[in-house]
């Protein structure tokens, strides 16, 4: 009988352990799918700046070879169609080249 009492209380403390370690596990699972979440959210908010980065036009300034953000560069518009220029200097020489 002794025997069996002891066997019940291993046992009880074996199951009673698992369930504190299970209920520990848990615990830092659940905060690990946080952690996922708020990566997965930084992501997306990565991803929807660099789209919206991309999303800006870009142009070519044919007088020193370069491209540039649209809203960023001088402008000549011409019958066929608007120039670009990364500076004021640019778009001299261009309306100079021209003439
Ligand atoms: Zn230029």
């Amino acid at each position: 009988m002794d025997f069996m009492m002891s066997m019940v209380r291993i046992m009880v403390i074996f199951y009673m352990v698992r369930m504190i370690f299970s209920a520990f596990s848990r615990r830092k699972n659940g905060r690990a799918e946080v952690e996922k979440e708020k990566d997965a959210a930084h992501i997306n908010r990565v991803t929807e700046e660099q789209q919206e980065k991309t999303a800006i036009e870009t142009v070519y300034d044919k007088v020193c070879d370069v491209y540039l953000p649209k809203d960023k560069a001088y402008q000549v518009v011409e019958q066929e169609g608007t120039q670009y220029f990364c500076s004021w200097d640019c778009r001299q020489q261009y309306i100079h080249q021209k003439n």
